[in-house]
């Protein structure tokens, strides 16, 4: 079996290789699970805060299935997807005090996409916080 990808694992509260619904404290690897905080779920989507913020709160919105890109993603899952963007940006407006927010999707890697599981960005943005270079060109 090939190697699952991190947002599969992600979706599964699986990091490390821990199945979360066993009693098990730690995964083959040995090393402890990496507790993830959800933002926000609903059934197909959820959101967690980035391992690398480009700013304050930024989130990822991430299907719980694997899609590659928005492209392979069913139209009957948009307004989940919606519902877990709006609910995630409302989130982090109260709690990073943000006048604002991007929603960036990268899709195929010369735009940017480094993971290839369907997610979405939310950026928070500040009045006045300056240009945001999201994606930068090689
Ligand atoms: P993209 O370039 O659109 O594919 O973005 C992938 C994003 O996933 C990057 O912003 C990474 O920082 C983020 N990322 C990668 N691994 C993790 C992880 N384990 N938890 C949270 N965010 C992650
Ligand atoms: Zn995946």
């Amino acid at each position: 079996m090939g190697e699952e990808c991190i947002f599969c694992k992600i979706a599964k509260g699986v990091l490390n290789g821990h199945d979360s619904s066993k009693d098990d404290p730690e995964g083959p690897s040995g090393e402890p699970d990496i507790p993830i905080e959800k933002i926000y779920e609903n059934e197909n989507f959820f959101s967690v805060f980035d391992i690398a913020p480009q700013v304050e709160g930024h989130a990822l919105v991430i299907s719980k299935k694997h899609f590659e890109t928005v492209l392979d993603m069913p139209n009957s899952l948009g307004v989940e997807f919606l519902d877990c963007v709006k609910n995630t940006s409302l989130k982090l407006m109260e709690e990073f005090s943000a006048d604002g927010f991007n929603i960036v999707n990268n899709t195929f890697e010369c735009a940017g996409q480094v993971v290839n599981h369907v997610h979405s960005h939310i950026l928070p943005r500040k009045k006045g916080d300056g240009e945001l270079k999201f994606v930068e060109k090689n």
